[in-house]
């Protein structure tokens, strides 16, 4: 296996974004719902969507068949979070002015030029996600630049829109979506694609999301913002990545997108050097090849047996023996990259002749196989593919496109990223999405007094943004960043308002004590504000110490309790009051009586470590250790050596 260390300038990987950003408004785009999302649905109802063919046409087969497989549509609405209109059963109301406003702000952040008026379009979406059928969308501005470091960005357009539904599950039959989301305004931000490395491009969407954020009039937290990039490298297509919702996950997405294009490409050039064109022939031949197989012990075979009607194909490729198997980087090849194909026609994956005999399939069984497909030179491979008909069909014809695709290197297609940070195939790219104006609302003219009038409203400087933090709260400035950049400043802001406690000790615990804890693996969706607020609370009336507070986020985050009252509980960390810490402390000394004598002062570090074994969470521990410090110069002073 050859693993080379891809360099992005060499392979030249460029890379374009497209931020959606969840906005801030009291109510949603098209009418007045709250936006916010709910835990309890109440009225279920069920849709199917039948677009036509004509506005189906600029999707393909596979897009079609996606659109089929979908078979109902379960949605959800939520009483207090959405209403007739987001169930299609009432026209859209006019367009929300606090969502346009902080569209225009962004734009003439961007110095982005605004069209003079604003037409609602109508974007075709297949999935289900919306309950009319499409998506409303308008272009706010075009062009304009975003600054970062020494270098400028380019951004492409600008427009406002309604985010989708939620997808709340997909069992292959009934596809669920809650409706609390759909309709919440969303910015979308297109810059133009640039080159470059992918701590620059992680550095591009951190200043963007900061000039965003720095408003004030965007949400904040996990999926509040979400990001498709383009990525593509030299001699390469355009590969789709959608779904990236952190920084982090980001670098690895495009560090990932890198290896494979890179190493789809010096697959197809093995492929050129080892072999003559005229060797090449994919699926120049397909069999049926079930009756081989249904004389298989192999389980996985049998597996796809139980269902009905399973049949299995073989498909004949010239020239490609020991290309599918071919792995340039770790688990980056061509077999792989058919495996995940297929999964888009469920199903479970594809055998091919590199990695067979295996998995229970012999050689005589593999014999038998290339026999039925007529091979005879050394040099051709096959791929076995079995499931339900209609699926095999179509699964077939992919899979000779995909490997088709191959010769050239890197087919463009849309992928979705994984928590991982790897990507996945997800769909061929379809052609521009067909719109159609929005005939329910009328054009929105923005003239000169409108700009005018929010020109004030442009973000400050990131930099002045940070000073104003750090002198508001007296933080140092890098703890003023890290707030800044969290998903807790809000929380932040709201718990300094109603305790008394330190804002820097705030600060600290919502930022470094939650990454470490996310570091080590843990979820941090289980801390919600309200539990926040809750935990800070119980810290400011007394009732927990200073220490108990990550103990209680651990507990949280690790699933084992439910609420900061049952991990108080769990911890055994309510804090007692100081005539019990005096009890307390009075028996711990009283019991190293003998060391006192020895040691005197110099005992109170020991001291100090056996309390805190004792009393850790129960009592903060500066004031342990300043009752320690007083009794000892108590004991001292009555000159306890003169006692025996
Ligand atoms: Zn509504």
């Amino acid at each position: 296996m050859v693993v080379v260390a891809t360099d992005p300038t060499s392979i030249n990987l460029k890379v374009g974004f497209e931020i959606h950003q969840q906005l801030a408004t009291k109510s949603k785009l098209f009418c007045n719902c709250r936006c916010k999302e709910v835990e309890k649905y109440g009225l279920t109802f069920i849709r199917r969507l039948r677009p036509t063919r004509s506005e189906l046409g600029v999707y393909d087969n596979t897009a079609i068949f996606e659109f089929k497989k979908m078979r109902t549509i379960k949605y959800h609405s939520a009483p207090d979070a959405s209403c007739l209109v987001e169930a299609d059963e009432e026209p859209p109301h006019q367009v929300n002015r606090e969502a346009l406003e902080a569209a225009l702000v962004f734009s003439l952040a961007l110095c982005s030029k605004v069209a003079d008026e604003m037409h609602v379009m109508r974007k075709i979406v297949i999935d289900g996600s919306n309950t009319s059928g499409f998506q409303r969308t308008m272009l706010v501005a075009t062009g304009g630049y975003l600054d970062v470091n020494s270098r400028r960005i380019g951004v492409q357009t600008i427009c406002l829109e309604e985010d989708a539904a939620k997808l709340i599950s997909d069992d292959g039959t009934i596809r669920e979506y809650g409706l609390d989301r759909l309709g919440v305004p969303l910015v979308e931000i297109a810059l133009e694609p640039i080159k470059g490395e992918p701590e620059e491009m992680k550095q591009i969407a951190l200043t963007l999301g900061r000039l965003l954020r720095a408003s004030k009039r965007v949400v904040r937290g996990l999926g509040s913002i979400r990001q498709d990039v383009n990525i593509s490298i030299d001699n390469g297509a355009i590969v789709e990545v959608k779904g990236v919702q952190q920084l982090d996950q980001l670098t690895k997405v495009i560090k990932y997108e890198m290896l494979r294009q890179h190493g789809l490409l010096l697959i197809s050039q093995k492929l050129k050097h080892d072999r003559k064109p005229e060797e090449i022939a994919i699926g120049d031949r397909i069999e049926d090849v079930t009756d081989i197989m249904k004389k298989s012990s192999s389980k996985i075979i049998k597996t796809l047996f139980a269902e009905n009607d399973n049949l299995f194909k073989a498909i004949r490729i010239k020239g490609f023996d020991g290309i599918l198997g071919f792995e340039p980087y770790p688990d980056i090849r061509i077999g792989k990259q058919l495996s995940e194909l297929v999964g888009f026609y469920d199903i479970g994956g594809i055998f091919h002749s590199d990695e067979l005999p295996n998995y229970g399939i012999t050689k005589d069984e593999v014999d038998t196989v290339k026999k039925r497909l007529e091979i005879v030179t050394n040099n051709d491979a096959f791929i076995i593919i079995g499931g339900h008909n209609d699926k095999v069909k179509l699964a077939v014809e992919s899979i000779i496109q995909r490997l088709k695709a191959s010769l050239n290197g890197v087919p463009a297609e849309t992928r979705s990223a994984t928590l991982e940070g790897k990507t996945i195939y997800s769909r061929p790219r379809p052609g521009a999405a067909r719109m159609y104006p929005e005939t329910d609302i009328s054009p929105i003219p923005i003239n000169k007094s409108i700009l005018d009038s929010l020109a004030n409203n442009v973000p400050a400087s990131w930099n002045d943004v940070i000073d104003t933090l750090s002198k508001k709260f007296n933080l140092n400035k890098k703890l003023a960043v890290q707030i800044f950049d969290s998903d807790y400043l809000d929380i932040f802001q709201e718990i300094v308002k109603s305790t008394k406690i330190q804002p820097t000790f705030i600060a600290s615990k919502l930022t470094e004590d939650i990454v470490g804890l996310k570091r080590r693996g843990l979820d941090i969706t289980t801390l919600n504000n309200d539990i926040i607020f809750d935990i800070f609370k119980k810290l400011d009336a007394g009732i927990i110490a200073k220490e108990s507070i990550t103990w209680i986020f651990e507990k949280l985050m690790k699933k084992e309790s439910k609420t900061p009252d049952e991990a108080i509980a769990v911890l055994g960390i309510t804090q007692i009051s100081d005539q019990e810490l005096q009890i307390k402390i009075d028996d711990i000394l009283r019991e190293n009586m003998s060391i006192i004598v020895d040691k005197k002062m110099g005992a109170l570090g020991m001291l100090m470590g056996r309390s805190m074994d004792i009393l850790r969470g129960k009592a903060d521990g500066q004031k342990i250790n300043s009752m320690i410090k007083v009794k000892l110069e108590e004991i001292l002073k009555s000159d306890i050596t003169t006692e025996e």
